[in-house]
């Protein structure tokens, strides 16, 4: 059986990034006897969190910062490294406030888009975020600005868009959202919205996989997409390959494998962008292994 994997796949940027500023905090931590906590799961793949705990790496409770609500740990003397997806001004403010020494793990193109929507909110614009209201991104943006408004589809937009008519409206979309989706929100503000633009903010990093995945599709009989049970974005890489009309299965773990996944003369592995390497190495070993 042959094994091929996509041409890109795993870890983004900006995930393999945070991953490594926490693994050097860890480190110096082990010479600086201080704690290391991050603002929230890091990375939306459980054995990610769990290897990052093994190496004394705590997770936050980012929904609770963020509302000012619950109980932390002591954080003086600790290090709360920020993930990618950013955090609101007030949830940096009250971890400063509490004694913590801020490592700021946000990536580089989200923190473009709290720029943008604090560089437009200053100019009087309404500032319209494109996504997930429930998104750590997003709630990391409305939080860099007083009076941002999200949309999550084209009925949220059309009743948002008929109520800002006669006001300058700027969109921002939340980086990991479809270009599709993004196209139809803005279609609905452009018909309805005398004065508007929309920023470019969608990150290529899930449209390269996609991309690289319908490559795959084409060399494979059957396809392995690897990642966490929880990460949207692989969920999505499952759901393109099995419109493939190809056998697919989204696996976490080598757990998962199972002896009719080796029947195959080529299969495909692809991964999520919150994936680590260790993961799809592992599986790799372990099907080549079994076939
Ligand atoms: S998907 Fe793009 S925007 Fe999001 S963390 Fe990765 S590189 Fe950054």
């Amino acid at each position: 059986m042959q094994i091929i994997r996509a041409r890109v796949l795993g870890m983004c940027m900006g995930v393999r990034r945070a991953d490594k500023l926490a693994r050097e905090a860890a480190q110096e931590a082990t010479r600086t006897d201080c704690r290391v906590y991050t603002y929230g799961p890091l990375i939306h793949n459980p054995q990610a969190v769990a290897e990052l705990e093994a190496l004394g790496i705590h997770v936050l409770d980012a929904k609770a910062i963020e509302a000012g609500t619950g109980e932390l740990p002591d954080l003086r003397n600790a290090v709360v490294l920020i993930r990618a997806h950013g955090a609101s001004l007030a949830a940096l403010s009250r971890l400063q406030k509490l004694g913590a020494h801020i490592v700021d793990a946000t990536c580089p193109r989200v923190i473009k888009s709290q720029r943008l929507a604090r560089h437009y909110e200053k100019l009087g614009w309404q500032v319209v975020l494109v996504g997930d209201p429930r998104h750590g991104e997003i709630a990391g943006i409305l939080g860099h600005t007083s009076n941002t408004l999200v949309v999550d589809g084209p009925e949220t937009a059309l009743r948002m868009a008929e109520k800002l008519k006669d006001h300058p409206c700027v969109l921002i979309a939340q980086t990991t959202i479809r270009q599709e989706d993004y196209d139809a929100v803005i279609e609905i503000f452009q018909s309805h919205v005398k004065n508007m633009i929309a920023e470019k903010t969608i990150c290529p990093a899930t449209r390269e996989r996609q991309t690289a995945l319908t490559e795959l599709c084409g060399q494979v009989d059957a396809l392995l997409i690897v990642g966490g049970k929880n990460s949207e974005n692989t969920k999505r890489l499952h759901a393109s390959a099995v419109d493939c009309g190809k056998p697919a299965w989204h696996i976490e773990t080598a757990s998962e494998l199972k002896a009719e996944m080796t029947k195959f003369t080529r299969i495909g592995i692809t991964a999520g962008a919150s994936t680590p390497d260790f993961i799809v190495d592992e599986i790799q070993k372990t099907l080549s292994n079994m076939a």
